[in-house]
Parts: structure tokens; sequence; C-alpha cells
């Protein structure tokens, strides 16, 4: 999707004038500080900043995890403070998808009950949850991982199938912290040029990375500091892929 077509869309989630503060009184934390950040479809945003700079409360707030002191979070343009409890679970369990750097794959599920398992939690039936598990690790790209237990996949495979649980269901957005933290660096690429197919096709991918390296994937780059967005860098260039893609890494 091009900046044009991008632009003439309603964002898929904004963050207006947010403020997150944890605790209360002189021990409270104001982890997010007045942060606005919205998100196009299609649109690969990269977040960069040093720890504690409030990244990953950026994350959960943009997926409706945790809620903000003020200012408002919408997704697909409804603000999250006015949705029913079970209209949130449904955003969080059908339009936003998470990767995290440790997989959070359950061990004793195959991969593809894995990927099914948020979807049936959403109300999917198992038959409808099982197709559309099939269908997302197919374009993750891993070849036979269906039936094999996360033990008995790589760390690249374990990411791609965490990645196929995240957009399972044709999700609007995914929204991964420091997904690459425990990948090698070939593999962490392959994962995020993977994100950057799915922002290709129109998926809204915020990544969060301590990887200045990623940027090149990213349409744009948001850099925090102290719970505040200080600057934001967009992509010249469309981003370009590595000069030899080493496929070869994935197979078992
Ligand atoms: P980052 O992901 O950039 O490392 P975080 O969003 O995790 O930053 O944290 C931002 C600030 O908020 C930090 O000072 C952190 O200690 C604090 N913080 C994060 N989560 C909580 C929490 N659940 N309770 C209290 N303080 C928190
Ligand atoms: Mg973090």
């Amino acid at each position: 999707m091009n900046v044009k077509e991008r632009a003439m869309r309603a964002p898929t989630i904004e963050l207006r004038d947010v403020v997150k503060v944890y605790g209360s009184g002189p021990a409270g934390v104001r982890a997010l500080d007045r942060v606005s950040l919205a998100v196009a479809p299609g649109e690969f945003v990269a977040i960069s900043g040093p720890s504690a700079s409030g990244k990953s409360t950026l994350l959960h707030l943009a997926g409706g995890l945790d809620g903000p002191t003020s200012g408002t979070v919408t997704v697909g343009g409804e603000d999250l403070a006015h949705l029913r409890p079970a209209e949130l679970a449904r955003v969080r369990r059908r339009q936003v998808g998470y990767v995290f750097q440790r997989y959070n794959l359950v061990a004793s599920l195959t991969a593809v009950e894995n990927v099914m398992l948020p979807l049936e939690f959403g109300g999917m039936p198992t038959r409808q949850a099982r197709g559309a598990a099939v269908a997302a690790i197919e374009r993750v790209g891993i070849s036979r991982p269906f039936d094999r237990f996360p033990d008995d996949l790589s760390g690249g495979e374990r990411q791609r199938v965490a990645i196929a649980r995240a957009i399972a269901g044709d999700r609007d957005a995914i929204l991964a912290d420091e997904p690459t933290g425990a990948l090698d660096t070939i593999t962490g690429d392959l994962v995020i040029e993977l994100l950057a197919e799915l922002a290709a096709a129109g998926t809204s991918i915020v990544l969060v990375t301590h990887e200045p390296r990623f940027a090149t994937w990213a349409d744009r780059v948001v850099f925090m500091r102290d719970g505040r967005i200080v600057d934001e860098s967009v992509a010249a260039a469309p981003p370009s892929p590595p000069a030899e893609p080493p496929v070869e890494v994935l197979s078992p």
C-alpha cells in the first residue's frame, strides 16, 4: 500500500494525548506523558528508545491490555474506553495480535493448536479456527509445523508460529514487542521481513525494537524517551529486502 492510499484511510490504531501513570502519589511512575500516535492501515511503525522509556506501555495501551490514565486510544475508530468488557475482549482477540520476545506458546499444544487458541476463545467454531490457523501458518512460511510441539521447533519457527497466532483470523494490526530479542541476526531479519510483507498486504505493524537496522524495513521510526515521543523519521525510500534472503535456515 503506498503512502497516498494509506493517508486516505482512517488509522487502525490511534493514541491521542495519552498519559499513563502507574501507582499514585509521589511513588507514581509517569510511563507515558501525552503521547499521540496514529498508525495507518498497512503502515509499519518501528518504536525505538532506551529501556523504561514507555515502549511496552504504549503497546499494551494500543492493544487494549490496559487503559490510559487520560487521553484516548481508538482501534478501528472505536474508543476503547467506551467499549463493554465483551467488546474489548473481541478487540484483543480478533482485531489486534501480539508478538512478544518470549514466544508465549503453550508447550502442551501443537503449533496449529496454539494458533487456534485465541480464535476459539474469541468464539470461533473449532473447524473454522483450524482452517484460519492453517492459513496463517502457511502465510508465515513454515512448511509443516502443524502438529509439532513448540519444543520441537527452532527459535525462528517458534517466533513464526507466534506471528501466525497474531495474524490468524485476519487481524488489522500486529503489536510486536522486541520479537527478535531471543533470535540470531539472520533469523531475526527474516521475522522482520515477514512483518514487512504483512504490512505490504495491509496489516498495520507496530514494532518495538532496539535494533537500528530494522528501521530500513519500517515506513516510520518513532523514538521515545521518558514517556514521550521525541523524534519521528519517515523513511525516504521504500523498504528494501536484505541482499541474500537465507531461506534455508528455517528448514528443520
Ligand atoms: P520500555 O518498554 O521502554 O522498557 P516500559 O513501558 O516497560 O518501558 O516502562 C516504562 C516505565 O513504567 C518504567 O519506569 C517502568 O518501570 C514502569 N512500569 C511499567 N510497567 C509497570 C507496572 N505494571 N507497574 C509499575 N510501573 C511500571
Ligand atoms: Mg519493554
